[in-house]
């Protein structure tokens, strides 16, 4: 079925020429969809949306601030710690410089005891030397045989006699064993410039940097300002070797930067310079460690915006249909409503109009048919009438022509009486067989099929036989005459909504053109030229309203046409 014949039937469902939905109709309610989903959308989504991305923003803040914040501390007191034993180390030996001559020192056995009382106190030295101005070592106690040796041309020896002090890098001594070597400068008690230089195990370095607490897939160690790992690295390099990571500028205080590797992930780099010394703290933190929990919950945000967002845009959707739908609905019936008024006047004026005229021409005509009557009469009766075969015929066109005009006028005045109704117990059945005894000899003799199909358990209606009768008898009668000779009429009666039946003829006639189905029930329209009245069906659309049913028609041209009454049945019958 095509839209357009959608609309020329539900068209016809209502009412001859009632009002279809135009274009711009259409158009109206499509924007007034639009409209509201929009307006619904932006009203609650919006807002909606806002605050999601700012919770987002926020707690990404929050946990980026709770993630950093312990590796900020841990790595502050691992600072402080760090500077605290190398200041100490460094002060050590100054007080021993400070308190004892170059030459108390230069003894070996007073340096012996130097070197005993200095590591009870401080642990981690491994040997003590003492080096004069000149740069000759003049006593050592350590492990190895360096006294007398000459340090003049030693970088480090020159660092320490200008700066005051001296921390070297971590190195592999002869036996092995990494260790870092501090040295200050300072002018005994007797006012020579003398240098104090001992050797620390690099192992107490490495301490601090394993207390930083790791997860597995972190790291923590000591660089040098030129990247060289001055303790092991879980990850980022041999010890003593350059460390697979940049050394950031120098900072005083500790800081946490968030960093991106080669591969393009995300991590957090921890360092601090440690004061009096080259080195520099490193932490490194993955991300699988410090996003599994932003992670965790940035899919749940995303997961809630989403559902949220779908779940309000299919509310929205249904909604907004379901509300322009009702309107629309709304519309459609007022409409209806209208034009039944319209509609229902207008055949009231045309009635009344009928009425008057057929009242008016009805005396006249009835005049004429008595002088027509009394000129046969005569010339009957005159035994030498002039022409009389002439005028006897003449006579008889006038007589056919005023029955003619007579059954017009009866027809009107009955399109215009107003019905009693008288009601009785009808089975549709027997009287469309009533009324096909009226018409079953023009059938026989066009050798028309008519055929009935009849559903079980119809019921039978309350209604006026009279009216029916006349309702179906226009309705044949038009079927009969749209078939050619040999055509066929089908007759259904069958059971249609609650508490209703329908009655359908069906005919394969010529049908009626799309034009002209739009004016059928119009009181006068007819395409019948001479017989046709044009009252058939307007006659009896208006008997079956009153018996509070309702008239269809489909048609198409050229295959047939069926008109469907549709009648009411009280629900006890059902
Ligand atoms: P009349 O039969 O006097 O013309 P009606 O009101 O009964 O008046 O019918 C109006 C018009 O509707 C008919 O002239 C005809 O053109 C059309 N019509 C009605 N029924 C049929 C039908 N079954 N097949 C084709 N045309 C029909």
């Amino acid at each position: 079925m095509s839209l357009g014949d959608f609309k020329l039937r539900g068209f016809l469902t209502l009412k001859p020429d009632a009002p279809g939905e135009s274009t711009e109709a259409a158009l109206s309610y499509r924007r007034l969809w639009t409209y509201s989903v929009v307006l619904t959308a932006l009203v609650s989504l919006g807002p909606l949306i806002f605050m999601t991305v700012i919770n987002f923003f926020q707690y990404q803040r929050a946990l980026t601030a709770e993630m950093e914040n312990p590796t900020t501390l841990l790595l502050s007191n691992n600072k402080r710690s760090l500077e605290f034993f190398i200041a100490e180390r460094l002060s050590a030996l100054r007080l021993v410089v400070r308190t004892r001559t170059s030459e108390q020192l230069c003894d070996q056995d007073n340096l012996q005891r130097v070197f005993r009382n200095v590591n009870d106190s401080f642990s981690g030295f491994v040997d003590l030397g003492l080096i004069t101005q000149d740069g000759i070592q003049c006593a050592y106690v350590g492990p190895y045989e360096l006294r007398g040796r000459s340090y003049q041309q030693a970088d480090w020896f020159h660092e320490v006699t200008t700066r005051g002090e001296y921390v070297s890098d971590v190195f592999m001594g002869y036996r092995d064993v990494p260790h870092f070597v501090i040295a200050v400068r300072h002018e005994d008690a007797s006012g020579k410039p003398i240098v104090l230089r001992a050797t620390v195990g690099a192992d107490l370095l490495a301490q601090y940097a394993i207390s930083l607490d790791l997860k597995p897939t972190s790291d923590a160690f000591i660089v040098n300002a030129r990247g060289i790992l001055q303790t092991p690295s879980r990850s980022h390099g041999e010890f003593l070797k350059k460390a697979a990571i940049a050394v950031p500028p120098y900072r005083s205080e500790s800081q946490v930067v968030d960093q991106v590797d080669a591969d393009g992930r995300h991590y957090m780099l921890g360092y601090a310079y440690i004061d009096r010394s080259p080195f520099v703290l490193m932490v490194v933190k993955r991300p699988e460690d410090l996003l599994s929990k932003w992670l965790a919950l940035r899919g749940d945000l995303l997961g809630f915006l989403v559902s949220s967002v779908v779940l309000i845009l299919i509310v929205i959707l249904w909604s907004s249909t379901a509300m322009v739908n009702r309107l629309k609905e709304a519309d459609k019936k007022r409409a209806q409503i209208l034009h039944n008024i319209e509609y229902t006047s207008k055949m009231a004026s045309i009635g009344r109009l009928a009425a008057g005229v057929a009242h008016e021409i009805n005396n006249p005509l009835a005049i004429i048919n008595e002088k027509a009557g009394l000129l046969t009469d005569l010339v009957d009766l005159s035994e030498e009438f002039p022409r009389r075969k002439e005028v006897l015929e003449i006579v008889r066109s006038i007589e056919k022509s005023v029955e003619r005009c007579s059954t017009i006028t009866h027809r009107l005045l009955g399109f215009a009486k107003r019905m009693d109704l008288r009601t009785e117990s009808i089975r549709l059945e027997d009287l469309l067989k009533e009324v096909l005894g009226f018409l079953g000899k023009e059938a026989n003799y066009r050798n028309i099929t008519v055929e009935f199909h009849v559903q079980d358990n119809v019921p039978a209606l309350d209604s006026d036989r009279g009216q029916l009768q006349q309702v179906f008898l226009n309705i044949i009668n038009n079927a009969f005459a749209a078939v050619s000779d040999g055509g066929r009429v089908d007759l259904f009666v069958e059971r249609a909504g609650d508490n209703e039946v329908a009655v359908k003829i069906q005919d394969n006639g010529h049908g009626i053109s799309k034009e002209n189905l739009k004016h059928i029930f119009e009181p006068f329209f007819t395409t019948k030229k001479e017989y046709g009245t044009g009252l058939g069906l307007s006659i009896t659309y208006g008997i079956v309203e009153k018996l509070g049913g309702r008239i269809e028609v489909d048609s198409e041209l050229g295959t047939g046409t069926t008109f469907t009454v549709t009648l009411p049945v009280p629900s006890t019958k059902f």
